[in-house]
C-alpha cells in the first residue's frame, strides 16, 4: 500500500497541469495549488499516507456526507421528505431545478440539498449548538480533538455567499424551513469551513467502508443498510454534474469539495482521502481524481470490478 501511494504522489508532483483553485471563495483562492496528499485508512487500524497528509485543508462539501449521516440519525427516513435521492446533472449551486420541483432539492449533496439538511440538524434556531454537534461528530469519528472550523474561510463564505443565500430564501419561500434562514446559512457555511488533514478525513470516513461500524472504537455509527445507502448517494451524486465521469474513471463512491479534497470509499476495504487544491472545470479536484483513478486501477478496488 505504501509503495502504491508513494508512486501516485510522485506522479502527481510531476504533473504539469494541476487545475485551478476555487476563486469564488476568496480565502480558498489563496491556497498554494502545488500541494498533494493521500491517506488510506484500513479497517484493521492501519493508515498509510503520502504527500502533505498533515496539512489541514477546507473540507467544504465533503462535510455534507457527515451532516447527512447526522440528519439520518436524527430524523431517519423522514429526511427524504426534505431532499431527493437523484443525481441533479446540474452544477453544485444551480437554482433551476428548485422552482420546477417546488423547493425540494434533488439530493443532499448539491448546495440546496445540504442547506436543507443543515435546517434539519438545527434545534431551537441555535446554529452554534448544531455546529458544535457537527464538529464533535467529526472529532469523534477521526478520534482527534484538534479538528476545528477555519473561521477565516467561514467569514469569506458568508461575505460572498449570495448564491447560497438565494437558494436558501427560495426554499424557505415554499414554507419548508423550520429555522430562520440566517441560522441555516450560518450552519451551512461553517460546516463547509471545517479544516482537516487527509489522515483525519480517511479515518472519519472509515465507518462507511466497514458496514457502518467505526473499527477503531467498535461503535456502530449507522446500520449496514444506511452505510450502503450513503455510499450509493456518494456514487451517484457526490461529484455534482461530474458524478458519472467520476464513476466511469474511478468507480468508487466519492464526495468532492471545492477545497480540492475527495473522500472515496472502497466498501469492505478502505476509506481514502486525497487533496490537491486545483480543480477541473466542474469544480472537482483535478489531481485528486487522477490519483484516485490510478489508485483504483492499481488496487482493483473499483466497485464495478477490477
Ligand atoms: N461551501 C461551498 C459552497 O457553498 C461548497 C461547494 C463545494 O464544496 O462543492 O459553494
Amino acid at each position: 500500500m505504501q509503495a502504491i501511494i508513494d508512486e501516485i504522489a510522485q506522479k502527481m508532483a510531476a504533473s504539469p497541469d494541476k487545475g485551478k483553485v476555487a476563486s469564488y471563495i476568496p480565502q480558498l483562492a489563496r491556497v498554494d495549488p502545488n500541494q498533494f496528499a493521500i491517506s488510506v485508512a484500513l479497517p484493521n487500524g492501519e493508515t498509510y499516507s503520502a504527500g502533505c497528509a498533515q496539512t489541514s485543508f477546507s473540507i467544504q462539501s465533503i462535510s455534507k456526507v457527515f451532516t447527512l449521516t447526522l440528519a439520518l440519525g436524527k430524523l431517519g427516513e423522514h429526511i427524504w421528505t426534505r431532499v431527493g435521492r437523484e443525481p441533479s446533472g446540474d452544477p453544485f449551486n444551480s437554482i433551476v431545478q428548485l422552482e420546477h420541483e417546488h423547493g425540494k432539492p434533488r439530493n443532499p449533496f448539491i448546495n440546496a440539498g445540504a442547506i436543507a439538511i443543515a435546517d434539519t440538524i438545527i434545534q431551537s434556531s441555535q446554529s452554534e449548538e448544531a455546529l458544535a454537534e457537527i464538529v464533535q461528530f467529526m472529532r469523534f469519528l477521526a478520534d482527534d480533538d484538534s479538528i476545528a472550523i477555519d473561521y477565516k474561510v467561514a467569514r469569506s463564505e458568508v461575505e460572498t455567499g449570495n448564491r447560497n443565500a438565494s437558494l436558501a430564501y427560495f426554499m424557505a419561500s415554499f414554507g419548508h424551513f423550520n429555522n430562520p434562514v440566517d441560522a441555516v446559512l450560518r450552519t451551512y457555511f461553517h460546516h463547509c469551513s471545517i479544516a482537516m488533514t487527509t489522515q483525519q478525513l480517511a479515518k472519519a470516513g472509515l465507518f462507511l467502508a466497514n458496514d457502518g461500524i467505526n473499527p477503531a472504537t467498535g461503535y456502530a455509527i449507522v446500520t449496514p443498510q444506511r452505510a450502503k445507502r450513503i455510499n450509493a448517494l456518494m456514487l451517484t451524486c457526490g461529484h455534482y454534474d461530474g458524478s458519472g465521469e467520476f464513476a466511469f474513471r474511478v468507480g468508487l463512491p466519492g464526495k468532492s469539495g471545492v477545497g480540492g479534497g475527495i473522500l472515496a470509499i472502497a466498501p469492505g476495504k478502505a476509506s481514502i482521502a486525497v487533496w490537491s487544491p486545483g480543480l477541473d472545470v466542474i469544480g472537482n479536484s483535478k489531481l485528486g481524481t487522477e490519483a484516485l483513478e490510478l489508485f483504483a486501477n492499481k488496487t482493483g478496488w473499483s466497485v464495478f470490478g477490477s
